[in-house]
């Protein structure tokens, strides 16, 4: 079965997102022919939460702290996330590396302290536009995935930065070669591609041979858009 994270990043607000799931939730969704996953921003986790009730629809945090627990302001654990029924967590999304500096050790960290506390990691990778116009895309991946290769239970998400955000998207070809070299390297359970997902690409998106799913970033927080594609996606 296809999956589908949608990445809500910092859009939503607590009234956005309550607005947002009522009516999304309201509908017919195809979740039994999409494994769906939501990922809001922490203070969101609970109330998406009470609005997925008994339906098939995955928690994901976005972030958790590489520490267990202690004095670490403004942080959160994966204990705390686990608490919360948070199922899966994202962890060294680019914008977090790129943004808040989280080097590849970190993020090895990271994994461990999901795994430790029960939520499946799943890791993002992916080169710059300088290493993708220097064809540097499989050694950014490898040298990403180094540190976790030999850990299990991993998802990876295929995310080219240049990608997100931007409406560009790679080519088929170089998301299947992404895919087998991340399959080559670790030991990831699935494979996401992510970057500027939309009811308009997708068509071709789902051409690419190796990919399990999807990370859906500015898409998964317009309802109209995100629903069709969630629609379309169970039709393939
Ligand atoms: C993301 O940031 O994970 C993402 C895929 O974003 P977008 O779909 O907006 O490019």
């Amino acid at each position: 079965m296809l999956s589908v994270i949608a990445n809500w990043k910092m859009y939503l607000s607590l009234n956005e997102s309550c607005d947002f799931l009522k009516s999304f939730f309201s509908q017919d969704l195809p979740l039994s022919k999409i494994e769906l996953l939501i990922a809001p921003s922490f203070p969101i986790i609970s109330i998406v939460k009470k609005h997925i009730g008994s339906q098939s629809c995955g928690l994901v945090a976005q972030n958790l702290c590489s520490e267990a627990s202690g004095p670490f302001t403004g942080e959160v654990s994966g204990k705390m996330l686990s608490e919360l029924g948070c199922s899966h967590v994202l962890v060294g999304h680019s914008e977090r590396r790129i943004l808040y500096c989280e080097s590849d050790e970190i993020i090895r960290k990271k994994v461990n302290m999901a795994l430790q506390y029960d939520l499946k990691p799943i890791v993002c990778v992916g080169e710059s536009y300088e290493d993708y116009q220097k064809k540097r895309t499989s050694k950014t991946l490898a040298k990403q995935l180094k540190a976790i290769s030999k850990l299990q239970s991993l998802w990876v998400a295929y995310e080219p930065v240049w990608a997100i955000g931007s409406g560009l998207v790679p080519s088929i070809d170089e998301i299947e070669l992404a895919a087998n070299n991340i399959k080559s390297i670790c030991n990831a359970d699935k494979v996401f591609y992510g970057g500027s997902v939309s009811l308009k690409n997708i068509d071709v998106l789902c051409q690419a041979n190796g990919i399990d799913g999807y990370l859906v970033g500015g898409v998964s927080t317009k309802i109209d858009d995100f629903s069709q594609l969630l629609f379309k996606l169970s039709t393939l």
